[in-house]
């Protein structure tokens, strides 16, 4: 079995050409509209003086705007000759879903933050998952992928790492987060899931950051403002981008430490939330009740959080089927 990518990148990614250079990723897709048809990726390389390359994502779920904002905001708006270092800017990486509207491809049905490190041999988005993971992460030192609640969350504006055992890299990206300039900055724990991309990041020795802006597959100037912040503070410390901001608060150092935090509903329904993003709740507090559609006089079902915390993470859509997550806590770090 073959290793290689299929894909090809139109930018020499060895060449290091001081200047904007932007060009597609060719996902080779043949279908019946279209036999020797590609998907092109778009792809931005800004380079300045010499110094670290950050690789910034969004679109990795094509629901989730604010990072696909402010990247094709940057790749546009940003003088190259300003930069000590280099940025490979995807704002769109699964393009498809972006061009969906939708977390995943319509090409595969790929969830492209489920498939990494992703397969040379398989569909569109398992190719991309393979290409990012072998061309691309291992040319960044640093790496920010942009995301937020997309169609069926919302979220309080927060950085986010996973945890690690090398306490070397846990205190990188501990600082890294705190120069984000988000009201919150969360060390993942709960959802060790390896398939990520920032797990393939981390796995690769790069210091890979995530960050969860907003949701509900909108935008508010409040979502966009927070996710330039992020970008900004993050490219400041990494010392690619002279720092351009006014002082800020420190964010809130929190942690999401187990499947405690999180909370599912258990019936199909309405659910009616009894708490809001943002509040602080006690152990065994109720989040809220599950109204049956079709049978009015069914008792409510109530749901209760299982231990205290921030709620960080809220359900958008009112319906509800079992296992639908309604919310997610944050603890203290
Ligand atoms: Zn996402």
């Amino acid at each position: 079995m073959s290793t290689a990518s299929r894909i090809r990148c139109d930018l020499d990614l060895d060449a290091r050409i001081p200047g904007r250079r932007t060009g597609w990723l060719r996902i080779p897709h043949s279908r019946h509209e279209s036999g020797y048809g590609i998907v092109p990726v778009p792809i931005a390389v800004l380079e300045g003086a010499p110094g670290p390359t950050v690789l910034l994502t969004a679109g990795n779920h094509g629901d989730e705007y604010e990072g696909q904002v402010v990247l094709r905001d940057l790749v546009r708006d940003l003088d190259p000759a300003r930069l000590t270092g280099r940025l490979i800017v995807l704002p769109a990486l699964n393009l498809p879903a972006v061009l969906a509207g939708r977390r995943d491809s319509p090409l595969d049905g790929g969830n492209l933050n489920r498939l990494f490190p992703g397969d040379p041999e398989g569909g569109p988005t398992g190719m991309l998952a393979h290409f990012v993971t072998t061309e691309l992460l291992p040319r960044a030192t640093w790496a920010l992928d942009f995301h937020s609640g997309g169609s069926s969350m919302e979220y309080l504006s927060c950085a986010m790492a996973r945890a690690t055992d090398d306490a070397a890299l846990a205190a990188r990206l501990e600082a890294a987060m705190l120069a984000m300039r988000l009201p919150l900055a969360l060390v993942v724990q709960a959802t060790q899931d390896a398939r990520t991309l920032p797990a393939a990041g981390l796995a690769r020795g790069v210091i890979h950051l995530a960050c969860e802006i907003g949701g509900g597959g909108t935008l508010t100037p409040a979502s966009v403002a927070a996710a330039e912040a992020a970008l900004r503070g993050l490219l400041g410390h990494a010392g690619v981008l002279a720092p351009d901001l006014p002082p800020a608060p420190p964010p809130r150092l929190m942690r999401v430490a187990g499947s405690d935090h999180f909370l599912f509903a258990t019936a199909r329904g309405l659910f009616v939330p009894e708490v809001a993003l943002g509040a602080t709740v006690a152990a065994g507090q109720r989040a809220g009740r599950i109204l049956s559609l079709d049978e009015p006089d069914r008792p409510p079902i109530a749901l209760q959080f299982g231990r205290a915390g921030l709620v960080v993470c809220r359900r958008v859509p009112a319906q509800v089927v079992p296992g639908d997550c309604v919310a997610h806590l944050a603890s203290e770090a």
